[in-house]
C-alpha cells in the first residue's frame, strides 16, 4: 500500500500567484510581469520503446525552457508516472528562480518522461532515455541547455544522454549534463550536493532559530533526503524520522543514520527497518518536532494537513512540497518556511562547478566542491535573510524577491528582439 499522501494539484496556478504577489512587492512593469509568466520554450515528445517481452510502448516526454534571460537553461530529468507538462512548466519556473536566488548564471529548465520506472528493466529505461535524448536533442547543448538528475533519474541516466548526444554528433561532448559519474567528467560532491545543501541550510536555520541542533524528522530518503540525514546526524542532529515511497520509522532516540543506510541498501526501503515505530507518511509531517524537512515529492504539505504541521521550521528539501495555500496556513501560524529555491539549490549549483569543469576541462578536488557550496548557499542564506528582515516578508517572499529581480534586470537589460 502506498500513501495517498503523493497528490499533486495546482502546481502551476501556484507559480503564478506568487509571481503576481511578488511583483507586485517589487513593482514590476505589466510587461515585465508578462513575460515572467511565460515559458519560452516547451516540446512535448514520444517516445516508443520496445519493451524486454518484444511490446513496444509508446511513452510522453517533455522538456521546458522556462526563462533564458540570466544563462543557458539549466535543469533536471523526472521519470515519474504523475509527469505532466503543467508539472514541467511549474518546476522549470521553480529552477530559473532557484539559479537567480543563488547567483549562479542560467535560466531555468525541466524535463521528464511519464513512465514508472519501478516497473521498468535497466534496459528498457536505456533506450526510453536514449529515444528522449534524440527527440529533444535539437533544443539541448552545453551552452543551450544542459539537464541533469532529479526525481528517479541518477548518473546512469545522465550518461547514456551524454553518450546519445556525443554519438549523434561524433565527438564527446560531456558539458551536455552535470550529475554525470565521474568517469566520464562529473563532479565530485555533485551526487550528494542537494543534500549537502539542505544540511548546511538546516544547520544555520537551526542555530538562528534555537541555538543549537536539534531533533528533525524528514520524509523521503532518496537521493536528498539520505544525504541529508547523514550530513544532519554528523552535524550532531537528532533524526527522529524517516520515510520513503512505502512507509516510514521513528525514533525518539533518534536513528542510527549509518545503520539504516545499510538497511535501505539492502531491503530498498527505510519501512522495514527494525529498531524503531511504524509511521506513515501523514504521520511523520504531523510530528511534534522542531525542524520537518519534506524531501520527497510536491504538494505533500497542502490545505487538508497544514492545520497539523506541528514543526517551528519547515525547510523544503523537495522541489514544491508545501502548496501556495498551505504556506500561507503554516505563515499565519508562525511556523517558519525556509523556500526550496533557497534549501534544496545546493544540486545546481554542484552542476554549475561540474559545467565550469567541463568547459575548463580543469577538475576540482572535492574539498574546493564544498568549500565553495558551503560559501554559495550560506552567503545566499544571508542575502534571503536580509531581504526578509528589511522588507518585513517571509523567507520565500524575500527569495522570490531577490531572484524575480535579478531575472527582470536581466530581461530588461537585453531587452527584447527584433525590435
Ligand atoms: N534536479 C535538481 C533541482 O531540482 C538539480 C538541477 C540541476 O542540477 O540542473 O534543483
Amino acid at each position: 500500500m502506498v500513501d495517498s499522501i503523493f497528490e499533486k494539484r495546482g502546481l502551476l496556478e501556484d507559480i503564478y500567484k506568487q509571481i503576481d504577489e511578488t511583483a507586485k512587492l517589487l513593482n514590476l512593469s505589466k510587461n515585465t510581469i508578462a513575460k515572467l509568466k511565460s515559458p519560452e520554450r516547451a516540446v512535448v515528445v514520444s517516445c516508443p520503446v520496445e519493451m524486454e517481452n518484444g511490446e513496444v510502448r509508446v511513452f510522453t516526454g517533455f522538456r521546458v525552457q522556462y526563462n533564458g534571460s540570466r544563462g543557458p537553461y539549466k535543469g533536471g530529468i523526472r521519470y515519474h508516472p504523475d509527469v505532466t507538462l503543467e508539472e514541467m512548466i511549474a518546476m522549470a519556473a521553480l529552477m530559473t528562480w532557484k539559479c537567480a536566488v543563488v547567483n549562479i548564471p542560467f535560466g531555468g529548465a525541466k524535463g521528464g518522461i511519464a513512465c514508472n520506472p519501478l516497473e521498468m528493466t535497466r534496459k528498457e529505461l536505456m533506450r526510453l532515455t536514449r529515444r528522449y535524448t534524440e527527440m529533444i536533442r535539437p533544443i539541448i547543448g552545453p551552452e543551450k541547455d544542459i539537464p541533469a538528475p532529479d526525481l528517479n533519474t541518477n548518473e546512469d541516466v545522465m550518461a547514456w544522454i551524454m553518450d546519445t548526444y556525443s554519438m549523434v554528433n561524433q565527438y564527446t561532448v560531456p558539458g551536455i549534463v552535470t550529475g554525470k559519474p565521474k568517469c566520464i567528467g562529473g563532479s565530485e560532491g555533485r551526487k550528494e550536493a542537494t543534500g549537502r545543501g539542505v544540511a548546511i541550510i538546516t544547520r544555520e536555520i537551526s542555530n538562528m532559530f534555537f541555538g543549537k541542533p536539534v531533533e528533525v524528522a524528514i520524509q523521503g530518503f532518496g537521493n536528498v533526503g539520505s544525504v541529508a540525514a547523514k550530513v544532519l546526524s554528523d552535524f550532531g542532529f537528532k533524526i527522529v524520522a524517516v520515510s520513503d515511497y512505502y512507509g516510514g520509522v521513528y525514533s525518539a532516540d533518534g536513528l542510527n543514520i549509518d545503520e539504516l543506510l545499510s538497511h535501505v541498501e539492502k531491503e530498498g526501503t527505510v519501512s522495514t527497518y527494525p529498531k524503531g515505530d511504524k509511521i506513515s507518511n501523514k504521520e511523520l509531517l504531523e510530528l511534534d518536532v522542531n525542524l520537518l524537512i519534506p524531501a520527497a515529492v510536491e504538494s505533500v504539505i497542502n490545505s487538508e494537513n497544514a492545520d497539523d504541521v506541528k514543526a517551528k521550521v519547515v525547510v523544503e528539501a523537495a522541489n514544491a512540497p508545501i502548496t501556495y495555500e498551505a504556506d500561507r496556513i503554516l505563515n499565519e501560524r508562525g511556523i517558519t518556511v525556509v523556500p526550496d529555491i533557497l534549501a534544496n539549490a545546493g544540486g545546481v549549483v554542484v552542476s554549475y562547478f561540474e559545467w565550469v569543469q567541463g568547459l575548463e576541462r580543469y577538475f576540482w578536488k572535492a574539498d574546493r566542491v564544498f568549500r565553495e557550496l558551503e560559501d554559495i548557499m550560506i552567503s545566499s542564506l544571508h542575502e534571503v535573510l536580509s531581504v526578509s528582515k528589511d522588507k518585513e516578508v517571509d523567507m520565500r517572499k524575500a527569495a522570490m524577491m531577490l531572484a524575480l529581480k535579478r531575472v527582470a534586470e536581466a530581461h530588461e537589460a537585453r531587452g527584447l528582439w527584433p525590435q
